[in-house]
């Protein structure tokens, strides 16, 4: 089987790549390799990680070139992700040595302690979207606890996957602590029973979700899973209409829409309905979609012809039901221009699957309390925003948003520093903050009497 990295923008086959007949000769190696990586000093692994992190920040442009090619992002937006991943891996240099420290426990007669301890291979199965981010964001504690990766990352950005693992090897790893298995998910089931997997990460589909849960459960091997959103981003009566405006139409737009935590469904109270609405649509109507390397391009084509083609069926299959259009994006190949719908609110309960590309939703509540209703009308629930100037009465009314992630005033955003997953259909374990380093450690009790 041959995988093709294709440029979106112009359908340019960009490399090929051969799937790895002998994969599992890459587990052996990593296995060897967690060998003697699981006794490596934390120190050791700490300086090979900031070693990561100054090569991701003195390549970002040529990296994020290679990304923008490869599935359509604008280059600024590429060269963020890099940013954010060197952030990130220097946010894991700072507390990893503390956080992994054993812990005493003082309530036993005898010593008592517990340690986080490395358990061997994780598998990840990560999405083309932010080819980097997903991967680094998982990888770098996960390494930095003494675990071994093997990712099988989208074949749609394969030659981002290739110069990742390079950039393993040039911050000084051994070969075998984060190998890429080129492969087709048709070997996922061999590679999840291997004795040596631990555990298995995705991020990506519902579908692909299930469907690795289901063999992670078969094999029992812990599994974390970070799925698709629809989140909500409700505007109050009394929020700043500029900036929500602002942010709504950033979070939902950026990267083509092909992000999990956009803000998918834009409910308002009716009292600034009109206003919001407004405000909205004079921005979009300036957004450029367009050529990923121009300076002044607000976002690129989508990353496949044959997801901007499920959008486009998405779009009609809303229109059918009642949606009402109220500006009509155009395709012409990748390359999609911002759609806005106008959903009722049985229409958007009824939606259940995710809108992956660049299409605002926009559903009216007649006051606050059908607002949170309506957000909470969703079999997904991975971030949420709110937006009012009463803080206080904000801050309450997040608890009542059913998500991993809920913002007061500002778009869902992850961040190194904050735990970040869904529920529900969203998925469930944690990336990011100390609980990124812990979802594949053994916590191992030390009793000694
Ligand atoms: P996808 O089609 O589910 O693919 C994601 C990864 O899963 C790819 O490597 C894919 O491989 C693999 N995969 C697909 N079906 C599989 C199966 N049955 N078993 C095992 N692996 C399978 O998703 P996508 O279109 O690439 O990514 C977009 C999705 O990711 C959206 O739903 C988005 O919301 C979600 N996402 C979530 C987060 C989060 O943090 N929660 C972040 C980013 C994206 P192939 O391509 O080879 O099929």
């Amino acid at each position: 089987m041959t995988f093709k990295s294709v440029n979106p923008a112009n359908g340019e086959i960009l490399a090929s790549f051969e799937e790895d007949v002998d994969y599992f000769s890459k587990i052996r190696e990593a296995e060897r390799t967690y060998n003697r990586w699981k006794t490596a000093d934390i120190i050791e692994r700490i300086r090979l990680t900031l070693n990561l992190a100054n090569i991701l920040e003195a390549r970002k442009t040529e990296l994020a070139k290679e990304i923008s090619l490869e599935m359509g992002k604008t280059l600024k937006s590429a060269t963020a992700e890099i940013e954010k991943c060197a952030v990130t891996a220097k946010y894991y240099c700072h507390v990893a040595e503390e956080q992994t420290r054993s812990v005493e426990i003082n309530n036993y007669a005898h010593k008592a302690y517990y340690r986080y301890e490395s358990q061997g291979g994780i598998l990840a199965v990560m999405p083309w979207n932010f080819p980097y981010w997903q991967a680094l964001r998982f990888a770098i504690p996960t390494i930095l606890t003494g675990n071994v990766v093997l990712l099988k990352h989208a074949p749609n950005v394969f030659m981002s996957a290739t110069t990742l693992e390079k950039l393993f090897m040039e911050a000084g790893f051994e070969q075998g602590v984060f190998q890429n298995l080129f492969v087709d998910i048709d070997k996922i089931e061999s590679i999840v029973a291997d004795p040596f997997i631990k555990g298995v990460t995705l991020t990506g589909s519902n579908l692909a979700g299930s469907s690795l849960a289901s063999l992670a459960g078969k094999y029992l091997k812990k599994s974390v899973l970070e799925l698709g959103g629809s989140d909500p981003f409700v505007v109050l009566a009394d929020a700043n209409i500029e900036n929500a405006a602002t942010f709504a139409v950033k979070s939902r737009f950026q990267n083509a829409g092909q992000t999990c935590i956009a803000a998918k469904r834009w409910i308002v109270v009716e009292e600034v309905y009109e206003e919001f609405l407004d405000n909205v649509s004079d921005k979009i109507k300036k957004l450029k979609a367009g050529d990923p390397f121009e300076a002044d391009t607000d976002f690129g084509p989508v990353a496949r012809l044959d997801l901007a083609e499920k959008i486009e069926g998405q779009i009609d299959y809303l229109v059918n039901k009642g949606a009402i259009k109220l500006i009509s994006g155009v395709r012409k190949g990748c390359l999609l221009t911002p759609t806005l719908l106008e959903l009722n609110r049985e229409l958007s309960h009824s939606f259940t699957e995710e809108l992956f590309g660049p299409v605002a939703c926009i559903i009216k509540a007649k006051d606050t309390e059908e607002a949170i209703e309506i957000a909470n009308e969703t079999s997904f629930g991975l971030g949420a925003s709110l937006w009012t100037q009463d803080l206080e009465n904000g801050e309450k009314l997040l608890k009542k948003l059913n998500a991993g992630n809920v913002y007061l005033n500002s778009m869902v955003k992850s961040d190194a520093s904050m735990p970040f997953g869904g529920i529900n259909q969203s998925g469930y374990g944690r990336e990011l903050g100390v609980y990124g380093l812990y979802e594949f450690c053994n916590v191992k009790s030390y009793i000694i009497e």
